[in-house]
């Protein structure tokens, strides 16, 4: 399996000033052997028109795609590399194998055109962002390990050596080496190939999930999945710009600046969101053989009234809290919708099972003894006369796991030792 990982690089001057150089050749010689083949390809195609003697109009150009590659095509150009660093010095400063890939790259793109994608393109100077060391020739990594971070150097020949920024661990074996510029900074991208994961051990646990706005996760065993706590205060800000975005003269400087910023902190908060979402699934996956959710496209036509309430406690809004809905609305559904759709990838790795049911009703119906106990929103609590004394919330998650359960109908481990 491959897995890539991507770093920040930080070139002293001299590095990239060579990295700009490299990157420009790569992207000169991908442009002259586009070029060379594009009129190779129409040479060879004009030959092959037939013309209807009668009229004198083209009927058809008969060649196959590879035919009319004939003349020029990838090997004779990967060839041509060596006559080139003879005739132009400054390319014998760049790895062989980089002036390969570049070649390679040309033939990629004529793979696709004949595969139907559009006739290839010349690349102008921001078209052209990076260039690959497709083995393990011209490149080398240190890694250094200080106690929880590493410090990382990237040796290029005839470029130097660059610190890279290792934020998470490298894994597996790395079997190529990409450098690439996003605007003004420097990446490195390590394709590595890793063993597959190993199945994690059968669990007899299964566990029922109730998404909401007050928790983010409300467990069937009554444990909680709160929002993380940086979330506030992300969302204060995220708040503070729309209002002042929406202050702004349309169509002015001002007005696009705060959209950036706007936009900057939405960027923020759903990284953020990210990373806590990847690692709550992990634990959801770790524990649970298997994991029921609503269905959230049901579940969202019996939420529509909640937005009202304040997501942090739960109280009701008076004023203005409609307008404020809908961008809360789009904080949370698009949270919920992709933690569920994280927990799926994982649990389809990971051999666990994950269903969604429908959550009509899931509020309602006493988990104790299946009776209607009918409450509004603002009711936190859910008390039967069967005796059964449950928070709302863990009441609905404990419905959810048996609707799931139910679905499976005891054909799964857990429920057949429970
Ligand atoms: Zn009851």
């Amino acid at each position: 399996m491959r897995k890539v990982f991507k770093y920040r690089l930080y070139p002293n001057t001299t590095a990239e000033k060579k990295l700009y150089f490299t990157l420009n050749r790569c992207r000169e010689l991908y442009n002259a052997a586009l070029s060379e083949r594009k009129d190779s390809y129409q040479l060879h195609e004009r030959k092959q028109l037939q013309i209807n003697s009668e009229t004198g109009q083209v009927v058809a150009a008969t060649m196959t795609a590879k035919q009319r590659v004939k003349a020029v095509g990838y090997y004779g150009q990967k060839r041509a590399l060596v006559e080139i660093k003879k005739l132009r010095e400054e390319y014998q400063g760049i790895a062989s194998h980089v002036l390969q890939d570049v070649i390679l790259r040309v033939e990629r793109t004529f793979q696709r055109f004949f595969d139907g994608a559009g006739f290839p393109r010349f690349k102008g100077p921001n078209r052209y962002d990076s260039f690959t060391y497709p083995d393990g020739a011209g490149w080398k990594l240190d890694v250094e390990e200080q106690g929880n971070s590493f410090k990382g150097t990237l040796h290029l020949t005839r470029i130097g050596d660059i610190k890279v920024r290792l934020h998470r661990k490298i894994e597996g074996k790395i079997k190529t080496v990409a450098i690439k510029r996003e605007v003004d900074h420097w990446f490195v991208v390590f394709s590595c190939e890793v063993e597959e994961p190993a199945q994690i051990p059968l669990s007899y646990e299964d566990v029922g999930i109730d998404l909401g706005v007050t928790h983010l996760a409300t467990l069937s065993n009554g444990e909680m999945i709160e929002h993380p706590r940086y979330y506030r205060r992300a969302k204060k800000t995220l708040e503070k710009r729309q209002q002042a975005l929406s202050r702004k003269k349309k169509g002015s400087h001002r007005r696009e600046r705060a959209k950036k910023l706007f936009g900057k902190a939405h960027r923020k908060i759903a990284n953020q969101r990210r990373d806590f979402h990847h690692k709550q699934s992990r634990k959801l996956i770790n524990r649970y053989q298997v994991i029921v959710f609503e269905d959230l496209h049901i579940g969202n036509l019996t939420r529509r009234p909640k937005p009202k309430q304040d997501e942090e406690t739960g109280q009701y809004l008076s004023n203005g809290a409609a307008a404020k809905g809908s961008l809360n609305k789009s904080i949370l559904d698009a949270g919920w919708g992709m933690f569920v759709g994280m927990c799926s990838s994982k649990a389809a790795g990971a051999g666990r099972t994950l269903l969604t049911v429908d959550p009509t009703f899931t509020s309602q119906v006493c988990s104790g003894c299946g009776q209607v106990r009918k409450k509004d929103l603002s009711e936190r609590w859910h008390t039967c006369d069967c005796g059964t004394e449950l928070d709302r919330d863990v009441n609905a998650a404990i419905n959810i796991l048996a609707r799931g359960q139910q679905h499976l109908g005891g054909k799964h481990p857990t429920s057949a030792t429970a």
